[in-house]
């Protein structure tokens, strides 16, 4: 199932990119999941983002430094179902999700036809705990979608 669910996010990836989808920076939302989040750590980031010490244990820092440089909006997944309304509110115009593969499919198939570029998570402490993602790929990601509305592009 894992080797059809990475089939399925590529495909998403390559179908967002055919669409040309543009959108300024306050239309973009960055969404990443909790497991992010060092398991170590005591801010209750779920409840609201602000509360990242930004000590650079993990990739949240990061990822907030990003919104900010961008001036996009960003979004702790905390469940699917509130992850969705998210994704779904009409003033998203595009997203980058970062999870794994297998939420990425779950939630691309619930969000179409919405314009989501899918960063799968990296895994090295195995599922849902301690995940890291590739800064490059969600850069770029958020590069692609802003093209045009920023200095970058
Ligand atoms: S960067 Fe530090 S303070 Fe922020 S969520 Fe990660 S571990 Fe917690």
């Amino acid at each position: 199932m894992e080797v059809l669910d990475k089939k399925f996010v590529s495909l998403n990836n390559l179908m967002t990119k055919l669409r040309k989808k543009k959108c300024p920076p306050e239309g973009l939302l960055l969404i990443f999941p909790h497991c992010t989040q060092n398991s170590k750590c005591k801010q209750n980031i779920k409840h609201d983002l602000n509360e990242c010490k930004r000590c650079g244990k993990c990739k949240v820092k990061d990822l907030l430094e990003v919104s900010e440089e961008y001036g996009i909006s960003i979004a702790v997944a905390s469940g699917g179902r509130i992850a969705l309304k998210r994704v779904m509110a009409e003033e998203v115009q595009g997203v980058v999700a970062i999870a794994c593969e297998k939420e990425l499919r779950v939630g691309l198939m619930a969000a179409m036809p919405k314009a989501i570029v899918a960063v799968p998570n990296l895994r090295p402490h195995g599922y849902c705990v301690d995940t890291d993602v590739y800064l490059d790929d969600v850069l770029k990601a958020v590069k692609w979608f802003t093209r045009g509305y920023t200095k970058d592009s």
